[in-house]
């Protein structure tokens, strides 16, 4: 099922507008307020309703409303833009059943700020090659609907330590340590809400890690015309798949909780822990991120950038001579600043 979103005043083409947070028409300024817009009798929770895709293989042919031509789109995609005529396009039955996402934050910052914001990152890379702070090589920049799991668990937690108290007194000449062991015991239960995984094959972790966190207030049910004029795809990975890195990350989070809660002795030695991390719900959501690729002395980069917050991920080139003379430099000063104590050391022993 193809969704395309068209204007009631002039006919052109609607586009998501990440400064009103509306469906906007560039041609005549006319605005939709999103919030229960209902799309060609499109229901995105119901499980069956009659498609317009044609059978493949791996990726279904798709058919633009606006100009006719096939849309040929990768087996992900769940929203696009028509390569003939530029139409957006959402693909609604890839975002039904079980591929409906609960939720959205929808794009806050445009495409032009965007960019503006990326070139301000490199001009201030402060290790970066003067030809990359440039910025003038943005091969693309595309807005792009990650799929995440958003999960709330419950986790329980039993550990051991083995700390020490130690005192010292002095008894006439002799200085007395007295050090005192206690076994501690800790069991704690907790919750955690809203812990996001990234469940696009695509996207490196890492990197989707980095662009945490996202601001959760401005979270939306969603609605497809969130969509309109970005590229989005489909879950990889269910979150019965993504489960084991969400139990890494909460077992951390649990083993700093437990430690941070023991306090009040010189040592700590935690010498058991064991976190037990069941799954309450888990809700498929979609994060708006820019990604940016960059191309530099014969190489591409890749960087990310949280679509509602700026924030930047990805390594960028660094440029070996102005670590060297960093490093050159940094030493001159601390040598200088040797000689000085030195010298000055030398005028008080005088
Ligand atoms: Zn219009
Ligand atoms: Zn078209």
């Amino acid at each position: 099922m193809v969704i395309q979103y068209k204007c009631p005043d002039c006919g052109a083409d609607m586009v998501f507008n990440s400064k009103t947070g509306k469906l906007y028409c560039d041609s005549c300024g006319h605005s939709e307020v999103i919030e229960d817009y209902e799309a060609q009798d499109f229901k995105p929770f119901e499980q069956h309703f009659h498609t317009t895709t044609f059978e493949g293989d791996e990726a279904s042919q798709y058919q633009c409303n606006n100009c006719g031509a096939i849309l040929l789109t990768d087996k992900d995609t769940t929203a696009t833009t028509c390569s003939f005529c530029g139409s957006p396009v959402v693909l609604g039955d890839r975002l039904s059943g079980v591929l409906a996402p609960s939720k959205v934050i929808p794009f806050t910052i445009s495409k032009k700020e965007a960019e503006a914001a990326f070139k301000k990152w490199c001009h201030h890379g402060l290790f970066m090659p003067r030809g990359f702070k440039q910025a003038d090589r943005i091969k693309s920049l595309t807005g792009m609907y990650v799929p995440f799991w958003l999960y709330d668990v419950q986790g329980h937690g039993e550990a051991f330590a083995h700390c020490t108290r130690i005192h010292t007194h002095d008894e006439g000449d002799t200085i007395v340590t007295k050090t005192s062991h206690f076994n501690v015991y800790r069991k704690v239960d907790t919750r955690y809400s809203n812990i996001p995984a990234d469940a696009s094959e695509k996207m490196p972790d890492t990197l989707m890690d980095q662009l945490e966190p996202f601001d959760y207030g401005n979270m939306k049910k969603f609605n497809t015309p969130y969509l309109a004029g970005f590229i989005s795809e489909k879950y990889n990975y269910t979150d019965k798949e993504m489960f084991s890195r969400i139990q890494k990350r909460v077992s951390d989070y649990m083993r700093d909780y437990i430690s941070g809660s023991i306090v009040g002795y010189s040592s700590v030695n935690i010498v058991n822990c064991d976190c037990q991390i069941a799954q309450r719900s888990a809700e498929y959501v979609l994060f708006p991120v820019w990604m940016v690729y960059y191309d530099y002395d014969n190489s591409e980069y890749t960087f990310a950038m949280n679509g509602q917050t700026g924030k930047i991920a990805g390594s960028p080139p660094l440029s070996k001579s102005k670590i060297t003379v960093s490093v050159v430099t940094i030493t001159i000063v601390l040598f200088i600043i040797c000689r000085i104590i030195t010298i000055l050391m030398g005028g008080t022993v005088l």
